[in-house]
């Protein structure tokens, strides 16, 4: 199976599905992380606060697969932005991880009553540059923050990894990133099983007709918007279930369905606002 890449705007890419490990316990992480190596997954999401990275570090070392195969993302958390503790973190997270380098670097949350991202921002570039992430990029970022960062330093970021699925797809920031060349990665992309997501009528009739799980159906929604994607599981049958979303397509009519789930005004988030999170 190919999963097909995504390019970034510094010509690097990224593979469009991988696997996410928010919340899997760090002596959960090896065995979910090897199971999804097995499965086919060759891009893995984690952070510092997800305190699992030495579980995915156990994981790659083990794996056996070639360093070149594989894509890891790791997050800077909010409380080093400042000084020079962006150095450290991810210092300390390549440790963890085993490796010298990770694929993808993201300011975790933009933190904007610390006042700190631009900095933050301002020390990505040089760990980018000193070859400690070969891309480096932002998460939970909104425009103005999008914005700010670009005017101060030039250097666009190759992702924002924001909180999107169909009842929330945070259009405005979309809107932006494609004007800018930036890829978005959408975080939640089930919405964490939080509201009723599968039993809407636009992802059951998907679904029906294309004899596939909903969850299959909302993620080739999102694959077919251009979306990077990494679905979250620990249970081996889910973990297959993520990645087998290559052998159909969603017609437009389906996917303008499910676009219309987003009820606009909002209230379809499941997860924090980037601005009470500092
Ligand atoms: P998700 O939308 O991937 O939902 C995961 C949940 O959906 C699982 O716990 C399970 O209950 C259910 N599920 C998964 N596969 C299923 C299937 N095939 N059928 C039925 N139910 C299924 O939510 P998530 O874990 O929050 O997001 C995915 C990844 O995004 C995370 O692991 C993490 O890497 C990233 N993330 C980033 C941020 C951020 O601030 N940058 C925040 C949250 C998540």
């Amino acid at each position: 199976m190919t999963i097909p890449t995504v390019r970034f705007n510094d010509g690097n890419s990224i593979p469009q599905l991988g696997f996410g490990v928010f919340k899997v316990p760090a002596d959960e992480a090896e065995r979910a992380v090897t199971l999804a190596f097995e499965a086919g997954y060759r891009h893995i999401d984690t952070a510092a606060i997800y305190g699992n990275e030495e579980g995915v570090g156990a994981a790659i070392a083990a794996s056996g697969i070639p360093r070149s195969e594989l894509f890891i993302t790791t997050k800077l958390w909010n409380d080093r932005h400042h000084d020079d503790e962006p150095d450290a973190a991810i210092a300390e997270s390549l440790e963890k991880l085993g490796l010298e380098q990770v694929d993808l670097y993201l300011v975790h949350w933009p933190t904007p009553a610390k006042d700190d991202y631009e900095h933050a921002w301002e020390k990505m570039i040089g760990i980018r540059d000193r070859g400690l992430a070969r891309s480096i990029g932002v998460s939970n970022h909104l425009v103005p923050h999008l914005e700010r960062i670009v005017a101060a330093t030039g250097v666009v970021p190759a992702v924002d990894q924001i909180e999107l699925h169909p009842a929330y797809q945070q259009r405005d920031v979309t809107d932006w990133a494609a004007a800018h060349d930036v890829r978005i990665e959408a975080w939640s992309p089930l919405g964490q099983g939080k509201y009723d997501l599968f039993g809407t009528a636009p992802v059951a009739d998907a679904a029906a007709a294309t004899g596939r799980t909903p969850a299959q159906v909302v993620l080739r929604w999102h694959l077919q918007k251009g979306n990077i994607v990494f679905p979250k599981s620990v249970h081996e049958g889910r973990i297959r279930e993520n990645l087998d979303v290559f052998g159909f397509e969603l017609s437009d009519a389906q996917i303008a369905a499910i676009d219309a789930l987003d009820p606009g005004d909002g209230s379809g988030r499941v997860g924090s606002h980037p601005d009470d999170v500092n």
